[in-house]
């Protein structure tokens, strides 16, 4: 009686014997990624429905944070290491090693998957980042060198040290295998991993229909190789920069000139960009930002607090909790579709989550409240 019972229990039709039920029929083929690697991609394309109900336009993000990496990188980690193995650079299972100077996403994306690939990565950062940075990176089997913040110009720089490590380890007769240096920065496999991936998925899952693409820049990856699918296909699809505050290609996109004298931009300072926003923003051009930038129709700046404004607002109305790159985008999505007016559709790249910024951007953006609700109004003018 009491197999009976559970099996009552367990089958939604409670008058229904375990020998009546049947098995629902199974798919003809099988759906079985090949490991990591084959996870990465696909990722949905999200309505956000509080910015669309308040523009009167569709906003849609594409839901980044939502790879294996848990970043837009993974993409781009992915065919930086596939171009390399096929150029004979990397082999894989043999010692080789990965270099790359980043302070970000990439570094993960890399570290994961030159496990998935048997190679080593070494990761170059500066060493004012966050502890918590280095250690997810030691934690997935990185070597982690921390150097002092240098600007691009002096050797000891982060991506300029990766390059020299790189150099050391090929020629050394000592180390085994090759020694890669990624480059995402200036390897154009990185804006050819949006070309081929990104890119195209945005157009299918829009059926061919959008009117604008709004995304921020770091290496330039993910704009320029978006930008380059989708332009031709749609010679009216307007494409638009979301730049943080203390970025030059703000003014690079709107005056042709990377710092604007009455705005200090081109200053000196220790850190590359005056902004708490990760991943996006720089003051140089980059061969991956160059390939797309003459496609880029406009730019939008986007400052700190609105940034950490449209965030809480995220998870205050819809529990989507993004990362400060993803906020940017989404700020400049929703000036951009008030600009353009109602009815029109704007694709935005929701890049990684918020799990990733506790320590700054959310440390500062603080908690979502309970009870009062922001209006979009309140977070544009913050
Ligand atoms: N958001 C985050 C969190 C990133 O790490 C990056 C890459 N630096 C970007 C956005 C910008 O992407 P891209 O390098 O393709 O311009």
């Amino acid at each position: 009686a009491g197999a009976v019972l559970v099996a009552d229990w367990l089958s939604d039709r409670p008058s229904e014997t375990p020998r009546e039920r049947k098995s629902p029929p199974a798919k003809a083929t099988e759906d079985i990624r090949n490991g990591l690697e084959e996870c990465i991609g696909n990722t949905p394309l999200i309505r956000i429905k509080c910015l669309s109900e308040a523009t009167g336009c569709e906003i849609l993000g594409k839901a980044e944070f939502l790879e294996p990496g848990g970043s837009v990188k993974d993409r781009v980690a992915m065919k930086l290491i596939e171009t390399a193995e096929a150029e004979g650079l990397l082999t894989p299972h043999s010692g080789d090693k990965v270099y790359e100077g980043t302070v970000g996403s990439t570094g993960v994306s890399l570290a994961i998957l030159c496990r998935a690939r048997g190679y080593l990565a070494h990761i170059c950062m500066p060493n004012d980042q966050s502890a918590e940075k280095s250690d997810l990176l030691t934690k997935l089997g990185a070597e982690v060198e921390r150097v002092p913040p240098a600007p691009i110009v002096d050797r000891a720089q982060f991506v300029n040290k990766a390059r020299a490590r790189s150099e050391e380890h090929t020629k050394s007769p000592i180390i085994p295998g090759s020694g890669f240096f990624a480059d995402q920065f200036e390897n154009e496999a990185n804006w050819k991993a949006h070309y081929e991936g990104t890119g195209p998925e945005i157009f299918d899952q829009c059926g061919g229909k959008l009117d604008c693409f709004v995304a921020g820049a770091g290496t330039g990856g993910t704009i320029s190789g978006v930008a380059r699918y989708l332009k031709p296909h749609l010679p009216k699809l307007k494409i638009v920069l979301a730049d943080p505050q203390g970025s030059g290609l703000y003014n690079r996109i709107r005056y042709g000139v990377m710092f604007d004298v009455r705005e200090r931009e081109g200053t000196r300072r220790r850190q590359q960009v005056d902004t708490i926003i990760e991943g996006i923003g720089i003051n140089r051009v980059t061969a991956n930002f160059e390939a797309g930038r003459p496609l880029i129709d406009d730019a939008i700046r986007v400052g700190d607090e609105e940034a950490m404004a449209m965030a809480r607002f995220l998870v205050e109305r819809e529990g989507l909790f993004v990362g400060s790159s993803s906020a940017v985008n989404c700020v400049a999505a929703v000036r951009t579709a008030l600009q353009m007016g109602p009815g029109h559709r704007v694709v935005t790249i929701l890049c990684d989550s918020g799990t990733r910024h506790l320590s700054k951007f959310w440390a500062k953006a603080g908690n979502v409240g309970g009870g009062w609700k922001m209006t979009l109004e309140e977070v544009l003018s913050a």
